[in-house]
């Protein structure tokens, strides 16, 4: 593809604006997507953090939850941070009452993962695909990976293991917020697999 990647930010609710600094930064066409006719009209989709189950009701009250799963079902490339996560996950559990999702990766996730307590929390993450330096994660009330299918791959997991970013095909997906943190490191592989779609 020539040019800049044009991408589209899921902007029913959420940290948009922050998601639009990181991708205008990085030299893409930023559009707000809230109707079928602006999804239609990008080649990338970033699902922000949030909250789910608004995300989810706003979603389907705009018409947005079938064009959103056909365009994945498609190969649209899709980068989901936290809430955009969970939108983005096959089955979730913990979510309220008939909350659904887009789904498209092959991956159990559960919502609100750390509890009360400690709800909100920053951490170095490895994460080798991107190299040096580590990643700088912050979580709020941050979901985890519970389970992976087959052709998953895990980007990144916390000490004990516990899996917070992964990626299948055209999908990715980070229980944390790069776009909080001037971390444009995921933001420029969503870029990448934009531009070799
Ligand atoms: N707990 C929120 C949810 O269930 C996610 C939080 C976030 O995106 N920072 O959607």
């Amino acid at each position: 593809m020539a040019g800049r990647p044009h991408v589209g930010i899921l902007a029913l609710q959420g940290d948009v604006r922050e998601h639009a600094r990181a991708l205008s930064g990085l030299g893409a066409e930023v559009e707000f997507v809230r109707r079928p006719i602006e999804l239609a009209a990008v080649d990338g989709l970033v699902i922000p953090g949030g909250e789910s189950s608004v995300i989810d009701k706003l979603a389907r009250s705009f018409g947005m939850q079938e064009p959103v799963r056909a365009a994945i079902a498609a190969g649209m490339p899709v980068y989901g941070t936290c809430a955009g996560l969970i939108l983005l996950a096959d089955r979730i559990t913990d979510g309220i009452d008939g909350q659904e999702t887009f789904g498209g990766l092959d991956v159990t996730v559960r919502r609100n993962a750390f509890g009360s307590q400690v709800d909100s929390f920053e951490t170095d993450l490895a994460v080798p695909a991107l190299g040096e330096p580590p990643v700088h994660a912050v979580f709020i009330r941050a979901p985890l990976v519970e389970s992976v299918g087959a052709g998953v791959e895990t980007l990144a997991a916390l000490g004990d293991g516990r899996v917070v970013a992964v990626q299948q095909g055209a999908l990715l997906g980070t229980s944390f917020h790069p776009e909080v943190t001037g971390e444009l490191r995921f933001h420029e592989r969503f870029l990448d697999i934009v531009r070799a779609a």
